[in-house]
C-alpha cells in the first residue's frame, strides 16, 4: 500500500552529535543521562535509546513507568530512571523489569520492598527533593524524616539523589544558585545520616551548559539531544544539529480567483488570484491549528504562508510565488529545504509555547523514518 507522504525523519547521526557535544561540556567523571521521555519528545524512545546505548550512554530517563518496560522490552540494558511517579499497582513491575523509581514520598515504599523481597532482589529508588520547583519532590526539611523510615525496609537501596530547577534557562542564575546549595546541604544532611547515594543530579540541558556548579556526577538532558535549545542564548554556547524533520509532499493544486474562501469558516479569503496547494497534514498530526494564518512551510526552497484555518488531516497554502510548483511537490513544515530552514523554535513562537511542546504533539499518526 502506498502510504500517505506525510513523515518525520530522524536524523540518528544528529543525535550522536548533539550527546556527543552534552558530553563535552561535562568534565568527567560525570555521566549524561539521555532523558527519553514522551517518546524521546517524538522521537522514538526506543530508536533513540538504541543510538545512545551504541554510543556509550549509561543512564535513560523516562517519565513513566511503561516507557521504561518499553526500554526494557526492546533490550535496552543500562539503568532506567523513571522520573514522574511511581504508582502502587506498579511495584512488581518496576521490580521485575529492573527499573530505578524517582521517589518522592514514603506511600509505596512498603509496597516496593515487598515486591523486591519476593523476587529476591533489591531495588534501587532514587529520592527527589524539592529546592524550588514546588512540583515533585520532598521539602529538603522532611528529608530526615523520610530516611529514618527507609531504614526499615531492607530491599530498598537509596541510589540517588536528585532535584530539578525551574529557571536554569534565564539568564539570571541567582534562583538557581540557592537550587544548588540547597540541594548540597540535603546531600549533606543524607551522607551524615549513613547513606551514600551513587548518584546525584539536578542540572537538566540548561544547566549542563550554564551551571557547572549543579553537575554532581550525573546531568539529565532532554531538549538538546534533539538539537533545540533551551533558550535562545544557548545558541552561542552550544552547537546542536535538529534530529527531526517533518515533510510531506501537495496532493492538490488549484488556482482559484480572487475572493474565493480558503478552508471552515471562510476565515481566509483571497485577496488576488491564487495558486492553493493543499497538503496532508493537519492538527490531528500535530500541526496545531494555533497556526491557521501564521504557519510558513517551503516549498520549492521558499518559504509559503499557511492559508486559512488548519484542519484536522489537511492545510492550504499559497504557493503562487512559487515557480513550477507542482503537485507530488515536497513541503517542508519542520527543517530545512534549499538555504531555508524553519526550527521547532519558530513554529513554537507562532504558538505561544516552547520546541519540547512542538515534538511532543507531532502524533503517533505520523510515520517515524530513521535515517
Ligand atoms: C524532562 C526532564 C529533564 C530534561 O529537561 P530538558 O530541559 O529537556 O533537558 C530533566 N529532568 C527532569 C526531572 C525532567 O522531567
Amino acid at each position: 500500500m502506498e502510504k500517505r507522504p506525510t513523515v518525520a525523519i530522524i536524523d540518528r547521526s544528529a543525535i550522536r552529535h548533539n550527546f556527543a557535544a552534552i558530553e563535552e561540556k561535562v568534565a568527567p567523571p560525570v555521566k549524561v543521562m539521555a532523558v527519553v521521555k514522551a517518546d524521546a519528545y517524538g522521537h522514538g524512545a526506543v530508536e533513540v535509546a538504541k543510538v545512545l546505548e551504541a554510543q556509550g550512554c549509561g543512564f535513560f530517563g523516562v517519565a513513566l513507568c511503561e516507557e521504561g518496560i518499553a526500554l526494557r522490552e526492546a533490550r535496552i540494558e543500562a539503568p532506567v530512571i523513571v522520573l514522574a511517579g511511581l504508582y502502587p499497582d506498579q511495584v512488581t513491575e518496576v521490580v521485575d523489569y529492573d527499573l530505578t523509581p524517582v521517589i518522592f514520598d514514603t506511600r509505596c515504599l512498603s509496597a516496593l520492598d515487598d515486591a523486591a523481597r519476593q523476587a529476591g532482589k533489591s531495588v534501587d529508588i532514587h529520592l527527589k527533593v524539592d529546592t524550588g520547583m514546588g512540583r515533585l519532590g520532598l521539602l529538603p526539611t522532611q528529608v530526615a524524616p523520610f530516611l529514618e523510615e527507609l531504614k526499615e525496609y531492607d530491599h530498598i537501596r537509596l541510589a540517588g539523589l536528585l532535584s530539578h530547577f525551574s529557571e536554569a534557562e534565564e539568564r539570571e542564575k541567582s534562583f538557581s544558585r540557592t537550587q544548588i546549595d540547597s540541594f548540597t546541604a540535603v546531600l549533606k544532611v543524607v551522607r551524615d545520616m549513613g547513606y551514600d547515594p551513587v548518584l546525584s543530579h539536578m542540572a537538566n540541558s540548561a544547566a549542563a551548559v550554564d551551571l557547572p556548579a549543579s553537575h554532581f556526577n550525573l546531568i539529565r538532558a532532554g531538549i538538546m539531544l534533539y538539537g533545540a535549545y533551551p533558550a535562545e542564548s544557548f545558541k552561542e554556547k552550544i552547537e546542536l544539529i535538529p534530529a527531526m524533520e517533518v515533510k510531506t509532499e501537495i496532493i492538490q493544486l488549484k488556482r482559484v480567483p480572487k475572493g474565493f474562501p480558503v478552508s471552515y469558516g471562510r476565515s481566509y479569503v483571497t485577496d488576488r488570484e491564487t495558486l492553493v496547494a493543499t497538503i496532508p497534514i493537519g492538527y490531528g498530526d500535530g500541526y496545531s491549528r494555533s497556526l491557521s494564518g501564521s504557519g510558513q512551510v517551503l516549498v520549492g526552497g521558499r518559504r509559503a504562508p499557511v492559508i486559512g484555518k488548519v484542519c484536522m488531516d489537511l492545510s492550504m497554502v499559497d504557493v503562487t510565488g512559487v515557480e513550477g510548483v507542482k503537485v507530488g511537490d515536497e513541503v517542508v513544515l519542520l527543517g530545512r529545504q534549499g538555504e531555508e530552514m524553519i526550527d521547532a523554535d519558530e513554529i513554537a513562537a507562532k504558538m505561544g509555547t516552547i520546541s519540547y511542546e512542538v515534538f511532543c504533539n507531532i502524533s503517533a499518526r505520523v510515520p517515524r523514518v530513521y535515517r
